[in-house]
């Protein structure tokens, strides 16, 4: 866990058996100049241009303190819980990893179903956005993401080595990127159902159960967790 990258925006405070997470919310990366976010108060996902408007990133992304508690030991459960909309974990960044889904129904895959108008994406060239903005237009800011965070992968990890933590999901269990032992890219049909599996990383040599963020298809994130979540 002091092994991982921890962007300076984040505060990382050890406990007997947890440790907590404070950060500003904003991810420690630059950002497009404007994201498209769905229209003032909907929380449906967008299919079109009419439901969504352009908004400037110092609006849209606004700070959105986390404040979060994670077993430093986890649990393992051999039953998955599934994960559900909302934050499922943190980034070194200092934002938030979310499922792959935009929906409750779980039928807009925010990568798949990703679409940008003159060239202000929905979803960046790192797999995040902000949520919708509030109904009365101010910035909610909350920046996560829906797959791959390349922005900071790109910076962390080595060719030819198992990717470097990205972050921790809420039952403890470190997140990676898609590169598996020797550099080579992980799919999904490498790892169980939910996106994890047993081997060792950069901080954890010896081995430890750990999810991958895959390039291949849906889930590009976790759509579960197989340790406690309290
Ligand atoms: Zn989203
Ligand atoms: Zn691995």
């Amino acid at each position: 866990m002091e092994a991982a990258a921890w962007g300076a925006n984040v505060t990382i405070t050890v406990g007997d058996d947890s440790f907590r997470f404070e950060s500003d919310g904003i991810p420690s990366h630059e950002l497009p100049e404007q994201f498209l976010v769905p229209q003032e108060g909907s929380f449906t996902p967008p299919v079109g241009e009419e439901e969504v408007s352009v908004v400037d990133t110092d609006i849209a992304v606004v700070a959105s303190p986390i404040d979060i508690t994670i077993p430093l030991e986890p649990t393992w459960s051999d039953v998955p819980t599934d994960t559900g909309l909302g934050i499922i974990g943190v980034a070194v960044s200092g934002a938030m990893l979310f499922n792959d889904y935009e929906d409750p129904s779980r039928s807009f895959v925010a990568v798949d179903d990703n679409f940008a108008i003159d060239g202000v994406p929905f979803v960046d060239s790192c797999n995040g956005h902000p949520l919708a903005l509030a109904r009365d237009g101010s910035g909610q800011g909350q920046y996560h993401y829906h797959g791959v965070p390349y922005c900071i992968t790109d910076a962390i990890d080595a060719d030819g080595s198992h990717s470097s933590i990205i972050g921790f999901l809420r039952d403890g269990y470190p997140v990676y990127g898609p590169q598996d032992d020797g550099g080579v890219i992980i799919t999904s049909d490498d790892l169980d159902e939910c996106s994890g599996h047993v081997g060792p990383t950069p901080e954890f040599p010896e081995g430890i159960y750990h999810y991958h963020f895959t390039e291949d298809r849906s889930p590009y994130t976790v759509d579960c967790y197989h340790g406690v979540v309290n």
